[in-house]
């Protein structure tokens, strides 16, 4: 068993830079935030190498140093950190109670930025080969392919818009799909299939991403036929969807489709004093710089929360 600590004011369970960000505003509130950053901390942005769309870098930056220095922003005016994740949360009652395996937090607000993960497709060369031609984001990584062949897994309305989009670089784009019929919506189906830079292969599963230390291309296997090939490429796109990082949160938030819901086009989530921000609220934008801003939102709204005010339009 282990004994509840002092109460806290605002505690941030996630460390992207969602959270961060909220750590850095609530530490400069005189907060004194506490951020349970998790096991594995710093989002989305650990797997990725150069960020080039980060405002302020002008030469980009890679992915972990941009994460290190949002934390080592947030250490400095004050934020504690606690590598653990989160176990259990009871939000039936202020203050909250955070549970992690060694300790149980107690906190008068709560700011939840514990992301989404990419699904990926877990085929050998695939994880060892992320960042290195292997990508979940075109919108962040297209930009590095300029004239090459590039790959994109998925049958859904993220694989096509990544299609889409990545074709402004590639010279060609091969959507790969694991049956005959997309699951896209006609509108993004027509747009892929009219463009001519889009090439398909139907019925087919990656099994390999080869390459040595950067990607050269996939091994495919045709799952009506059973026959195996090749195709050479400079990047490979997992589009097959993403998850929130929400299980911990069910049941005990009002979720849709998984993410979290907020209100008001704030951050304030069902439970008021608890609040929500970056991809684990956000399916659409994704992107560091928006859950970066939310962050931010979810810190001022937190403040205005412990001063007795109302969160809502009205009062800003
Ligand atoms: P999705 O609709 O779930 O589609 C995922 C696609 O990946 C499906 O085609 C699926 O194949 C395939 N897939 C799943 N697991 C796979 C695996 N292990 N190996 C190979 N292929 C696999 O996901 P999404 O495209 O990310 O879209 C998510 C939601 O966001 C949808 O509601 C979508 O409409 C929305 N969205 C909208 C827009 C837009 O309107 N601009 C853009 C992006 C996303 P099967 O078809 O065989 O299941």
């Amino acid at each position: 068993m282990t004994m509840p600590e002092q109460k806290r004011r605002v505690t941030v369970i996630g460390s992207g830079p969602a959270g961060l960000t909220a750590a850095v505003y609530s530490a400069r509130a005189n907060l004194e935030p506490l951020v349970i950053e998790g096991i594995q901390a710093g989002g989305q942005l650990m797997l990725t190498t150069e960020v080039e769309n980060y405002p302020g870098f002008i030469d980009g930056i890679m992915g972990p140093e941009l994460m290190e220095n949002m934390r080592a922003q947030a250490a400095r005016f004050g934020t504690e950190f606690r590598t653990e994740n989160v176990t259990e949360v009871d939000f039936t009652r202020a203050p909250f109670t955070i549970k992690t395996a060694d300790s149980t937090v107690v906190s008068d607000t709560v700011i939840i930025s514990t992301g989404a993960s990419a699904l990926m497709l877990g085929v050998p060369g695939e994880k060892e080969l992320l960042g290195h031609g292997v990508s979940t984001c075109a919108t962040c990584d297209g930009f590095f392919f300029r004239n090459q062949e590039i790959l994109v897994i998925g049958g859904g309305d993220s694989a096509m818009e990544e299609a889409n989009f990545l074709t402004r670089f590639a010279s060609k784009v091969t959507v790969v799909h694991r049956r005959d019929t997309l699951r896209a919506s006609k509108i993004m189906q027509d747009r892929a299939k009219a463009n001519p830079k889009i090439e398909f292969v139907w019925d087919s599963a990656v099994t390999e991403v080869f390459g040595n230390g950067k990607v050269a291309g996939a091994r495919l296997k045709n799952l009506k036929t059973g026959a195996e090939s090749e195709l050479a490429a400079g990047g490979v796109f997992v589009a097959i969807g993403h998850v929130p990082n929400t299980p911990l949160f069910e049941g005990k938030l009002e979720l849709a489709g998984g993410y979290i819901t907020t209100q008001d086009g704030g951050t304030q989530t069902s439970v008021p004093g608890v609040f929500a921000a970056g991809d684990v609220v956000d399916f659409r934008y994704r992107q560091a710089v928006t859950a970066a801003g939310m962050g931010c939102m979810a810190a001022l709204d937190a403040e205005r929360y412990l001063e007795g005010m109302p969160v809502t339009p009205q009062n800003w």
